[in-house]
């Protein structure tokens, strides 16, 4: 590694990016190409000699970029954002240049204490009950994303039941969701040995706007027992993945308590919105929960990944997580004074991940990071209206944060196809879902889909940090353009 060299490479990587970032809307949002593309552009095996930075970056702008679907895009309103800012990238930079690897304290104390400092801070800022930050006896942890999270949480609440009614009873351990969860969960319950057979999946309904059914919950819960079942762990969502619905923390956490299972919270998404007065009730609750996790790199300006975790019990993730070989002993960790890391997660090693953030909450500041969620929301309000207005459309879900779920309504594509009332409703689906297709097919734009209740609906998500007004407008015809192809053709 020659500094000189570093320094001459470096420049030119960051004007590449800065010149990526000048064209990004002369770009398809949405890849456009084909399976195998660039396996038939790039040569059989590595190059046997050192090629130049030049060379490499033409290759870039030539071979890969087309390949690359453009998340950052200001027209980039699919799934969920992954919000980047210059702090979250310089942060990210900053914390790979360093290269250390800091697993325990001793092995780089700065990156551990820097992460204590910006869970506290950033706790403080959502509002957090004490007991979730180190100050009050909790603490969190950055880890890459919610399944890791969930995964570490699932094994603690594991061990934990486990040690009070013996592993061999790891058959009898259920955990709850609602049919809204994201997948992660029950991606992870499986990894951690919970019997696929036990995850009690409660359905949601359009009366409740998708929220989990406190009263199904508990009923589930009874049952259970009755049947000999353990329950273990309840994952309630603040900001659904399909509709960015709100599940009710303060009774799910009220019956948690009553029968004594974890309550982990999934605020990947809509977490970030928290930072906002307005948008803290959403959390209402939170004291009753065991752990918290959002991801920072969704909607907080962070890069991928970084998903922070608070939990009330450090000790039950060091319990379930913590192991002492040898060559890692040292003093600090003797002493009980410090966090080590690797006793908080699944995995050994692990980056530098606050400082990407520490440089996101000190070079924004609270007023302006509430300023750009406050953007996105004011945006997605603005579409909604742009929606609401056109009679052909209709509204699927409550917009709670920056997501707006419509479709076209059955009237309009009825009338379009002179279809009978029952024939309609059975072409609703198919036509959105060809909708969406074409939309992201002609890369102006690109949304996504969710399936709710049987209704195939689609999802105009705001995050990206260049999205401005212009951009909703410009989405809004492209809309409209492919829905009055659609419905004309039909
Ligand atoms: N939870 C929710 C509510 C999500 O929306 C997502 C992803 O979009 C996840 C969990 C999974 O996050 P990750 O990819 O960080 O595991």
């Amino acid at each position: 590694l020659d500094p000189e060299q570093f320094r001459k490479q470096g420049y030119k990587i960051i004007d590449f990016l800065a010149d990526y970032y000048q064209n990004i809307e002369t770009f398809p949002v949405q890849s456009q190409v084909k399976p195998g593309y660039l396996t038939s552009r790039l040569p059989d095996s590595a190059p046997y000699n050192p090629e130049p930075i030049e060379t490499i970056l033409q290759d870039l702008q030539k071979d890969i970029i087309p390949g690359l679907t453009h998340w950052q895009s200001p027209n980039y309103f699919a799934l969920f954002p992954c919000s980047l800012s210059t702090a979250g990238f310089l942060g990210e930079a900053l914390g790979t240049g360093f290269g250390i690897v800091g697993f325990n304290w001793i092995s780089s104390p700065a990156a551990t204490e820097l992460e204590n400092v910006v869970i506290d801070w950033f706790g403080k800022m959502l509002n957090l009950p004490n007991s979730f930050l180190f100050s009050g006896g909790g603490g969190g942890v950055l880890q890459g994303t919610t399944c890791e999270a969930m995964l570490s949480v699932l094994t603690a609440a594991r061990d934990q039941m486990l040690r009070k009614i013996g592993r061999v009873n790891i058959e009898k351990l259920v955990v709850y969701v609602s049919d809204q969860t994201h997948f992660s969960l029950q991606k992870s319950a499986q990894i951690c040995g919970i019997n696929p057979e036990n995850i009690r999946v409660i359905s949601t309904s359009k009366e409740t706007q998708f929220s989990f059914p406190p009263n199904s919950l508990r009923s589930a819960i009874v049952e259970d027992i009755e049947a000999g079942f353990i329950p273990l762990l309840i994952c309630a969502t603040i900001g659904t993945t399909p509709t960015t619905a709100v599940d009710p923390l303060n009774p799910i956490c009220e019956i948690a308590k009553e029968f004594g299972i974890w309550v982990h919270v999934d605020a990947a998404y809509g977490g970030s919105a928290c930072i906002c007065p307005e948008f803290q009730h959403f959390l209402e609750g939170i004291e009753g929960a065991n752990s918290f996790s959002l991801n920072a790199h969704k909607w907080f300006f962070s890069t991928l990944d970084c998903c922070c975790l608070w939990v009330k019990d450090p000790n039950a993730l060091i319990k379930a997580l913590s192991t002492s070989p040898v060559c890692l002993k040292n003093r600090a960790t003797e002493s009980k004074l410090v966090v080590d890391y690797k006793d908080w997660q699944i995995t050994l090693s692990r980056r530098f991940r606050a400082l990407k953030l520490w440089l996101v909450l000190r070079s924004y500041g609270v007023e302006n990071l509430r300023r750009f969620i406050r953007n996105h929301v004011n945006l997605a309000k603005y579409f909604e209206g742009l929606v609401a207005m056109d009679k052909r459309f209709e509204m699927m879900a409550i917009r709670n944060f920056s997501v707006v779920c419509f479709r076209i309504s059955p009237l309009a594509i009825m009338k379009s196809e002179n279809l009978s009332r029952n024939e309609g409703e059975e072409e609703v689906n198919e036509i959105n879902k060809k909708l969406v297709e074409s939309i992201n097919g002609d890369g102006q734009i690109c949304m996504s889909h969710a399936m709710i209740g049987g209704d195939f609906i689609l999802r105009f998500a705001v995050g990206a940090s260049l999205t401005d007004y212009r951009h909703v407008d410009i989405a809004w015809e492209v809309i409209k353009d492919h829905a009055n192809s659609l419905l004309n053709a039909s």
